[in-house]
């Protein structure tokens, strides 16, 4: 049996490691939350700032393929928890969920802040204890939980912890994948973290950045290999980003990590056939320039002329002189080099984390008895779209549900075996 004088250690007050104190919580556990930060869920509110993608309504063998080779480890936990509960859950805090027109899910309140507002309320309320400005720096000598404190080293004690301690994105947020080291250091296999759902690294010209830097390349088409997906990108200063690049970010990293670059092609206008595209193109220009021209006979942005230009320029050719013909083709397949990932500080998501091989099916680190593990600290990737919160919260409620399982089973054992 479990009694409130079991007390369970959450590090990191993410959704991962909230769910998992919902859980405990729920089964009569004492808990009590660290986080670094002074306050809880930074990320999460982040999140909130593109609307809040909380999960997909896909039917769940394709929601599970976005997880790739991590899918079937991922299946349980998101069997036990599926995008539906997620969406029960979160009306039940007063935030109910709408499906938008790409399938994705989002609070009716298009933000985090509400959300979470109500789930620490609701966390307060079953007595869930938070401590926050703890940075977990490992264990101490006696098996303690340390923690660097304002008020100095602070050693814990708890019969059970989890570790929700995220990736290594956005580390101002609070997640620097710090704990890797340490986790490292006990012997537990870790794969890097590195950056998901990242933009990645260009060698604009001066011209191009000064003029188009953070414009957006709406309504493209993105090849690369066997992959062609439809969406938005923008051009920053050191490269592109956004939602197209992000989909296809594993591919490419993975591909530049081999050969050092990766040649993305951008249709400009997908929707337009190649006939179609030359008959425009084949109609006098008069006196127009050649961006008027596009802009009015093919619709065009300047930004879309821009990389035109840019990539006609690379390829040492001239946009003035290609055929009707050959121009069409250009547009519906400009050549953009990419030259490397964008640091792991600025993408979305980390790939990488503690193998699966480490956790047995409760989510425990097998090496280290009663210390769970959830959330993107796992090795896991996903495309944005709602599988990162999904699977944040259900790892979460997973390493929840093996702590408190795990309570109940062995701790008497344990407790009778150590007072012999
Ligand atoms: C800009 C942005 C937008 C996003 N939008 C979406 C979206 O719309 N949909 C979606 O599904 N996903 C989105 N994500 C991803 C999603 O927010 C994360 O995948 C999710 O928050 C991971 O949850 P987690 O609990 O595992 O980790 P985190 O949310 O990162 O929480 C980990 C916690 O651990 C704490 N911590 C770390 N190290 C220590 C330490 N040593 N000691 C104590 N505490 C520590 C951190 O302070 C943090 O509070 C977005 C991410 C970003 C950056």
């Amino acid at each position: 049996m479990t009694s409130p004088d079991n007390h369970v250690a959450i590090i990191g007050a993410g959704p991962a490691g909230l769910m998992a104190a919902e859980v405990l919580a729920q089964g009569g556990i004492r808990v009590t939350v660290y986080d670094a930060m002074p306050s809880a869920g930074r990320k999460f509110l982040m999140a909130g700032r593109g609307g809040l993608n909380l999960t997909h309504s896909e039917p769940l063998p394709q929601f599970m393929a976005r997880y790739r080779e991590a899918a079937p480890k991922l299946h349980a936990a998101i069997a036990a928890f599926p995008p539906d509960a997620l969406r029960t859950w979160s009306e039940a805090l007063g935030e109910p969920t709408f499906i938008g027109t790409s399938g994705r899910v989002f609070p009716k309140a298009f933000k985090a802040s509400p959300l979470l507002r109500a789930w620490l309320r609701r966390l307060d309320a079953a007595g869930v204890r938070f401590a926050f400005r703890h940075r977990w720096i490992g264990w101490d000598d006696e098996g303690r939980l340390a923690f660097q404190t304002i008020d100095g080293t602070k050693a814990v004690t708890a019969d059970a912890t989890v570790l929700a301690l995220g990736g290594a994105s956005w580390p101002r947020l609070g997640s620097d994948g710090g704990w890797a080291s340490i986790l490292a250091d006990r012997g537990i296999a870790i794969s890097p973290l590195r950056p998901a759902n990242s933009g990645f690294t260009v060698s604009w010209s001066d011209v191009f950045r000064a003029r188009f830097e953070g414009q957006p390349l709406k309504g493209i088409a993105l090849s690369f290999g066997l992959h062609r997906l439809r969406g938005e990108a923008v051009v920053t200063q050191s490269g592109i980003e956004g939602g197209v690049i992000y989909a296809l970010s594993a591919e490419l990293r993975e591909a530049i990590a081999v050969k050092h670059e990766a040649v993305l092609h951008v249709a400009l206008r997908p929707d337009i056939d190649q006939l179609e595209l030359a008959r425009r193109l084949s109609a006098p220009r008069g006196k127009q320039s050649l961006s008027n021209f596009l802009r009015k006979a093919v619709q065009l942005s300047p930004v879309a002329v821009g990389l035109l230009q840019e990539a006609t320029i690379n390829a040492g050719q001239s946009l003035s002189t290609m055929s009707p013909e050959r121009l069409a083709e250009f547009i519906n397949a400009v050549p953009i080099k990419l030259t490397g990932v964008a640091p792991i500080a600025r993408a979305i998501s980390s790939a990488g984390g503690i193998s699966f091989d480490e956790l047995d099916a409760d989510y425990m680190i097998r090496k280290l008895p009663g210390v769970f593990a959830a959330g993107e600290m796992l090795d896991w990737e996903a495309p944005t779209g709602g599988y990162l919160l999904q699977s944040s919260f259900a790892t979460g409620a997973a390493a929840g549900r093996g702590a408190l399982e795990w309570l109940k089973r062995y701790l008497p054992s344990l407790r009778a075996s150590s007072s012999q």
